[in-house]
């Protein structure tokens, strides 16, 4: 029978991986259809593609994930092939199922293979079979909670209790010891059943110093399977990844080729087709060891970061997943196949990396990534725009930045380069975290492990509290609105102007006296600092403190309807959001910010603990907690104190910035 072509693309996805899908569609003149979300209308995807279909709504499961809508738009439109790029219907195999019935061709394996594979006992099962060594646990299908216990226990502590439909980190729970086992349990399972309507979980031996490491391979309808080396992604947290590199720093070329081979050889097992990650972790605790080298999962569609295996094999992987479904055969051979120079990638989200990494959302009121010609070396790969709203209901993740050098240390340079010069203001994100990840002394020598960033979290935490950055944002708050408003301020100079500003959500008081007309002084608590030679122009401020010469970017945002004013400083190891207190009120009730609100970090939906009314509280209490983009957070109360006033209900959405509750003394 002969195989069908692609004729028409639905990108059943968003952001960066929908763009990037799009451009090497449209390389191969294929027209491209982008579906979009009522959150989504003025999103990039929507733009690029030939055609863009509005599926009403807001959440993933009426929109993106919605399978019977995006089948009857393949039929309407004539649309012919579906790429579901990663997460959302990537590897969901009753979507890849319907495809297949419906006589479309999807961009990936089979519906059988996402099955088998999706299912990590199953998965774990048929890799034993092929001869590759696996996690040592239980992937059985007992479910008894006391059997679980007794076999935990014959594994030995600690143990990884994981849902086996589990992904993006959900599901998992480490069991310290024993007594821990039966609570963690519950919790998996109740997170799996929420999640992925399963509870079944597998048990696997916690390994507690472990490098995460992956094989790219890729197979074609003609048996043929090569694979493309490897990548290092043990720079994670919650279990997810932040910073990835090819190849993998670790690994010798014996033990790549094993590794390799192994892959190879397991994705022919079962017969693979398109683009496939072989996920192994190494037990790293007496240094890498091929033979300490287990298989915990495969993905069965492109990932995240296929970007770093593009840069050091020279290939481009999209464009291979096309042609493949197309039917043609893979167009390089193993030995084709050749490990050049160094690539790493960094992932910029919205998150709070101070508190635990809660994804954020909010308007980028500005975004600026370097151009291309000062940074030659690096590319960004994106869906995001300068006004666009990062919402709750996707992935809060706004760019990739993937750098290429000779070998690792020109790559991080180039990265590191490159990352200076971001400029992003209006959310807070995790620009710092990865500038600091990227400079890191550990990191540099390849001395990490996938625990690096939780084990080392006080390293790694926003210091924009740090007096010296408070005073930097008064600099440039005084000179951006008190001086300009006040032209002849200089000379009427009072010995001291207060000044009151917010910076990541903590109220800070500053007193500023300017000196001459470069020359200030500000103090913060107890502390003073002197700046000379201050030149400002046009949202750059230069200046000297103590010998040290400062050059700083910022962007000063005024919102239209309250005349508040927002301030990014880009200094060059950080950058932070500041609020000028004196004139912002909360949008609710006029009522100015006070330390003892609770306010909601981000959109979400209130889930209450126990608290009442009057009830006492004690520093690190959670307070309520708060669902939002399908994960729990719990909202710690910041002082000793008792319940004043809770202003929400239970079931509730919020949105950013809401006052939830207060508290009294
Ligand atoms: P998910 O599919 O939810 O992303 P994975 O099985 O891919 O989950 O694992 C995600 C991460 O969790 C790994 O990269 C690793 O850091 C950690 N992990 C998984 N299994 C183990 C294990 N047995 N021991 C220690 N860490 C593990």
């Amino acid at each position: 029978m002969p195989i069908p072509k692609i004729k028409k693309l639905l990108i059943a996805n968003r952001g960066e991986i929908a763009c990037k899908i799009i451009r090497c569609a449209r390389k191969m003149k294929i027209p491209t259809v982008a579906i979009y979300s009522d959150e989504d209308i003025n999103c990039l995807h929507t733009k690029l593609a030939d055609e863009a279909i509005n599926i009403p709504g807001s959440l993933v499961s009426k929109t993106y994930m919605n399978s019977d809508v995006i089948i009857k738009i393949c039929k309407k439109y004539k649309i012919n092939a579906i790429h579901p790029g990663y997460g959302l219907l990537s590897e969901n195999a009753d979507f890849v199922k319907m495809v297949e019935n419906n006589n479309l061709i999807f961009i990936g394996p089979s519906s059988k293979i996402v099955r088998n594979m999706g299912e990590k006992d199953k998965a774990k099962l048929i890799m034993e079979k092929a001869g590759v060594p696996v996690v040592p646990g239980y992937h059985g299908k007992i479910q008894d909670k006391n059997f679980l216990e007794q076999t935990a226990k014959k594994i030995g502590y600690p143990i990884l209790i994981k849902a086996r439909a589990g992904g993006g980190g959900r599901g998992m729970r480490v069991a310290e010891t024993s007594n821990k086992f039966l609570s963690a349990l519950e919790e998996a399972t109740s997170e799996a059943k929420t999640n992925f309507k399963d509870k079944n979980c597998l048990l696997e031996k916690y390994i507690s110093k472990a490098r995460h490491i992956e094989i790219q391979i890729f197979g074609d309808k003609y048996g043929n399977v090569i694979h493309l080396f490897d990548r290092d992604c043990s720079l994670q947290r919650r279990q997810q990844k932040i910073i990835e590199e090819a190849p993998c720093p670790e690994l010798n070329n014996d033990i790549r080729t094993f590794l390799g081979d192994l892959s190879v050889k397991a994705a022919r097992s079962i017969k693979y087709e398109g683009a496939g990650t072989i996920e192994f972790i190494a037990d790293i605790e007496n240094g890498i060891d091929k033979n300490k080298i287990y298989f915990m999962e495969m993905n069965t569609r492109i990932q995240v970061e296929h970007s770093v295996t593009e840069a050091v094999t020279s290939t481009d992987l999209i464009t291979w997943q096309l042609e493949i479904a197309n039917g043609n055969k893979i167009s390089k051979s193993q030995k084709d196949i050749i490990l050049k120079g160094w690539s790493i990638e960094a992932r910029l989200y919205a998150e709070n990396v101070n508190n635990n990494f809660l994804p954020q959302s909010g308007l980028i009121h500005h975004l600026n990534f370097p151009k291309m010609l000062k940074h030659p070396n690096c590319i960004v790969e994106t869906g995001t725009q300068e006004g666009d709203f990062i919402t709750p209901f996707y992935d809060p993740m706004i760019a990739k930045i993937i750098s290429f050098g000779k070998d690792r240390n020109e790559a991080i340079k180039y990265l590191e380069n490159f990352l200076i010069d971001v400029e992003i203001g209006g959310i807070r994100t995790n620009l710092n975290l990865l500038k600091k990840l990227i400079t890191n002394k550990n990191f540099i020598k390849g001395n990490i492990d996938t625990k690096f960033v939780e084990s080392n979290i006080k390293d790694f935490i926003d210091n924009e509290s740090d007096p010296y950055y408070v005073a930097l944002a008064g600099l440039v708050v005084f000179n951006e609105t008190i001086f300009k408003q006040q032209s002849n301020w200089y000379m009427w100079k009072p010995s001291e102007y207060p000044l009151n500003i917010t910076i990541q959500d903590r109220i800070q008081q500053l007193k500023i006296c300017q000196r001459n007309m470069n020359e200030y002084e500000i103090k913060v608590n107890n502390l003073k600092y002197l700046f000379t030679s201050v030149k400002i122009h046009k949202s750059s401020l230069k200046a000297k403190l103590n010998s040290q010469n400062l050059d700083i970017n910022y962007k000063l945002i005024i919102d239209k309807h309250t005349n508040n004013k927002f301030f990014t400083i880009f200094a060059k190891d950080i950058t932070y959001e500041v609020i000028v207190l004196d004139s912002l009120r909360l949008r609710e009730n006029n009522e100015e910010f006070s330390e003892d609100d609770i306010i909601a970090p981000m959109h979400g939906l209130i889930k209450f603990n126990k608290i009442r009314e009057n009830s006492k509280v004690k520093k690190g209490d959670v307070l309520l907690n708060l669902e939002a983009m399908k994960m729990e957070y719990s909202l710690n109360s910041p002082r000793d104190g008792v319940i004043n006033k809770i202003y929400v209900k239970n079931g509730q959405q919020v949105t950013e910035k809401m006052k939830l509750l207060s508290l009294k003394k």
